[in-house]
């Protein structure tokens, strides 16, 4: 065992280890509960019941617990993508309290116990809400994310009240719902007033250090044809022919692409650790019938911008505004998309942040990890997590946990058990660390 751990954060990182099999079963528990994202009639699932189930387990650890289902006007004013009608009946949020001695930095430990659908079902090896273990990992939908990180935030804090460590900061445990969705859950959280001065969400960055993310916008841009006969000489469309959308359409694939090449090397849209802003098309629906031409052609993007490209705000407006210009200034060019201009949406954004290295929730996570002879990596390469929206609510907020991002949302999602164990004894000697440890 490293050298340079007190005997104390030793006993801790021992304790984790002898609970392993604890560490599983609870990680089973979580699995088994089906909390995925809600559909449109936001109809609860097993919600309620998981967070009954960890209020349970904190209590027992002598946490003071609070479980509530926020009222959506409780949420603030934001550009998260929550949908109309949106509500937390059934989907309620958790905050638990390990109140400090005194004297020292509160910490949030943060997990989402939302997952993604577990279709297309009939290709899992094993049924994704009937956990299982094989070849010393996990399998059940959300074991990986995030589940996994939850079961070892929690270890880590039942290590920390069973062996007694008297820590002088609070440690707040909180987890939330609506984090697949639209990040809801824990922008009710911040909103309702979390004391801390940092916080860690064991989100599966595969034991490195995610400090940060880019802001995601999805817009939509659609751009009108008019409609006719395929098999005929078209007409002008000036004068009343047919104008392909397709075709079209191509004039604002273009103009994107050429602002996402200009991204990749202008100076305000890189980031010293997170990759440059992009742009990506991902869908794609255009045309009526075989043999018309397409009236209509719609496309959606993912795009990603760095900390640099945000507005005062931290969120995407400008990059709206550039994406805007130069799609109208290409489609100025064409006489037809001049007379019809592209039309967009914006249906949401999800803004950018990131956490400096030396900030002393990133440095002593980093410390930390090489402590426990984990190479103190931090990840360029990270996606959207609750984290922005407790920096932003003034409680920078980085991600630390046990799996690694591309098993998560996949089919036969799993978690490596070790990585549990490993995460466990990384949050719980991070907390003894960032709330300090008093006399006893
Ligand atoms: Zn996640």
């Amino acid at each position: 065992m490293p050298a340079d751990l007190t005997s104390l954060e030793r006993r801790v990182v021992a304790e984790v280890v002898r609970r392993e099999d604890d560490l599983t079963g609870l990680l089973c528990d979580l699995v088994a509960f089906d909390t995925r994202a809600p559909d449109l009639d936001y109809a609860p699932r097993d919600e309620a019941a998981l967070q009954d189930y960890v209020a349970g387990r904190m209590r027992a650890a002598g946490l003071a617990v609070r479980v509530w289902e926020p009222e959506a006007a409780d949420l603030p004013p934001s550009r998260y993508p929550i949908p109309e009608g949106h509500h937390f009946r059934g989907r309620p949020q958790l905050v638990a309290t390990a109140t400090g001695a005194g004297g020292g930095r509160n910490l949030l430990f943060n997990g989402h116990v939302d997952v993604v659908t577990a279709e297309p079902r009939e290709l899992w090896t094993s049924p994704p809400f009937a956990p299982e273990l094989r070849d010393g990992r996990l399998f059940g939908r959300g074991a990986c994310d995030m589940k996994g990180g939850v079961a070892s935030m929690l270890l880590a804090t039942e290590v920390l009240r069973g062996l007694e460590v008297p820590l002088c900061g609070d440690l707040v445990v909180n987890t939330v719902t609506d984090e697949e969705s639209s990040g809801a859950g824990s922008l009710a959280v911040a909103a309702a007033g979390v004391r801390a001065e940092a916080g860690i969400i064991p989100e599966p960055t595969d034991l490195t250090a995610w400090l940060g993310t880019r802001g995601s916008l999805m817009p939509v841009i659609t751009v009108d044809g008019r409609a006719g006969h395929a098999g005929f000489p078209p007409a002008h469309w000036s004068a009343g022919g047919p104008v392909n959308a397709i075709e079209k359409m191509q004039i604002v694939l273009e103009a994107l692409q050429r602002l996402r090449l200009e991204w990749q090397l202008r100076p305000d849209t890189q980031h010293e650790m997170l990759a440059p802003g992009t742009i990506v098309p991902t869908v794609l629906e255009s045309g009526q019938w075989i043999v018309s031409y397409p009236a209509v052609s719609t496309l959606h993007c993912h795009v990603q911008y760095v900390p640099g490209q945000a507005d005062a705000n931290g969120y995407g407006t400008r990059v709206e505004a550039e994406i805007e210009a130069r799609v109208l200034a290409a489609a100025a060019a064409d006489p037809w998309l001049a007379e019809h201009p592209p039309r967009f949406a914006w249906p949401g954004d999800v803004p950018a942040s990131f956490v400096g290295e030396h900030e002393p929730i990133a440095a002593t996570t980093l410390d930390t990890m090489a402590a426990l002879g984990l190479e103190p990596t931090v990840a360029s390469q990270t996606t959207f997590f609750d984290g922005p929206t407790f920096s932003r609510a003034g409680i920078p907020t980085i991600a630390f946990g046990p799996g690694n991002i591309l098993q998560a949302h996949a089919v036969d999602e799993s978690v490596p058990v070790d990585e549990l164990v490993r995460a466990a004894q990384v949050l719980a000697v991070a907390a003894m660390r960032f709330c300090g440890v008093g006399e006893g």
